[in-house]
């Protein structure tokens, strides 16, 4: 169906004067005396085209009136003053009727409401501006790493490895749910790959893998985490933006991924000022100038041991508790990046125990070089961590674990061959285009969330 795409209708000057065709959905429409107006939707752009239709030419449109309704119109292309360009209908033609029962009729609806109905939500504003943002951030991250020789990787999804350490796995199975009367390993030795597997969790064993050839390596994919608490933070499948870099240590891994979160935004406050601009005015006050001043600013960087600090003196009761040694709770990261540096802030040097087995281990023998990236309104975005090299220290935290050492004969021989000081980190695609967006549930961010006790 030969049609111009409404984007270039507004940005491409030759077309004004010109007779066009023009498809979408409509949006809004509206009567007056002698003439009607309908504003579409292609999916291009953010904004919407005005159609103007003189009733005296035209006539028969009525479908067309009704929002939802999907059209195909050709009109001559005129500048407009309000609109900048709109089109002066010489033909419609109804492709799909929508009757009045859409539900898409009221100008807004909570997003709670519209969790209801993912198929349909898409056609909000609120989608159409963020399924575009998406859209742009994906390309941001490939551009990042593609123009400083990064290799693209894509880990297995389906993994062998039983505890990644990062959170539940999903099993994958091949089993009836009657198998009844084994032993587990049994039960396991009868299955597909005749040995417990699940969804990956994390790119990340596999990702060192790679960059033990390549260097510098990011995977780009999803992953799946059994979380079975109901936050407004965790989705069961998520992506996992993952580099992995060779020859680098825990402050190197830190400007990469300043330096990249710098680069996406941008990236985005540069293609999408209409989408920023809706999300300023219906999601989170100033917007524009939180991004424009990350861009612009250095992040913090506090160590762990300070941060508790920060939180023992704070005039504040928090309901975990926050002596040195306990993990940060949303609470604590939260009132650290919001309250203490209004601004991201990388937290270093976590104690040992409460971070998984292949963090470097400092030379205080108490803390790994591990930071998380904290940033205000959301709270963790990324986990980071230059990765222990050396193969005895390796050995030792995977024994004080109590981890199965067979289960990760490949990952443990990279410290026998040739290994090198290498980190990297996971950032959670989802949780920065919270970030990026300020809409403040996971759950709206993504074409079809996947979380515990409901799936569609
Ligand atoms: P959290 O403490 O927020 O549960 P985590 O420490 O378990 O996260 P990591 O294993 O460090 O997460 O994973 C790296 C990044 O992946 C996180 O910083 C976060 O941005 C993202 N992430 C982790 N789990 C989820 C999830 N269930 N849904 C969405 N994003 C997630
Ligand atoms: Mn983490």
């Amino acid at each position: 169906m030969k049609h111009i795409d409404i984007k270039d209708i507004f940005s491409n000057p030759f077309y004004i004067g010109k007779t066009v065709t023009v498809c979408g959905w409509v949006r809004t429409s509206r009567d007056s005396k002698n003439i009607s107006f309908l504003e579409i939707n292609d999916g291009t752009t953010f904004r919407h085209l005005q159609i103007v239709i003189e009733k005296e030419k035209l006539s028969g449109y009525d479908e067309a009136m009704k929002l939802g309704t999907s059209v195909r119109i050709a009109g001559t292309c005129c500048e407009s003053p309000v609109n900048g360009v709109e089109i002066n209908a010489g033909f419609i033609e109804v492709l799909g009727a929508c009757p009045g029962d859409y539900p898409l009729q009221k100008k807004r609806h909570t997003l709670e409401y519209l969790r209801t109905m993912p198929h349909l939500r898409v056609r909000t504003n609120t989608f159409n501006a963020l399924l575009r943002v998406r859209s742009r951030l994906a390309a941001a991250i490939h551009e990042y790493f593609q123009s400083r020789g990064y290799v693209y990787v894509n880990t297995p999804i389906i993994t062998g490895s039983d505890c990644e350490g990062a959170g539940e796995m999903f099993r994958v199975t091949t089993q009836d749910y009657d198998v009844t009367g084994l032993t587990r390993e049994e039960y396991y030795a009868g299955d597909f790959f005749g040995r417990k597997a699940g969804l990956s969790v994390s790119g990340q064993l596999e990702g060192e893998v790679a960059a033990m050839a390549m260097g510098k390596i990011y995977t780009f994919g999803p992953s799946f985490r059994a979380e079975n608490s109901n936050t407004p933070r965790h989705l069961a499948e998520f992506w996992h933006v993952e580099p992995e870099v060779a020859f680098a240590e825990l402050p190197d891994i830190i400007e990469i991924a300043e330096d990249m979160i710098k680069h996406i935004i941008s990236a985005v406050l540069e293609a999408c000022p209409d989408e920023i601009a809706f999300f300023e005015k219906h999601f989170e006050e100033g917007l524009r100038d939180k991004l424009r001043s990350i861009v612009s600013h250095d992040f913090a960087v506090v160590e762990y041991t300070e941060a508790i600090e920060l939180l023992q003196k704070a005039d504040r009761q928090f309901n975990y508790p926050c002596d040195w040694g306990a993990d940060l709770q949303t609470e604590h990261e939260r009132y650290i990046t919001e309250e203490v540096f209004k601004k991201p802030v990388f937290v270093i040097n976590y104690p040992k125990d409460i971070k998984s087995f292949y963090m470097k281990q400092n030379p205080d023998g108490k803390t790994v070089a591990a930071t998380d990236l904290l940033v205000p309104g959301v709270g963790e975005i990324i986990g980071c961590s230059e990765r222990e090299a050396d193969l005895d220290k390796l050995l030792e935290a995977m024994k004080a674990r109590g981890m199965n050492l067979d289960d990760y004969e490949d990952y443990i021989e990279l410290r026998k061959f040739g290994s090198v000081p290498h980190s990297g980190f996971g950032l959670g695609f989802e949780r920065i285009l919270m970030y990026v967006t300020g809409i403040s549930n996971i759950r709206d961010v993504t074409l079809y969330p996947r979380t515990v006790g409901g799936i569609r």
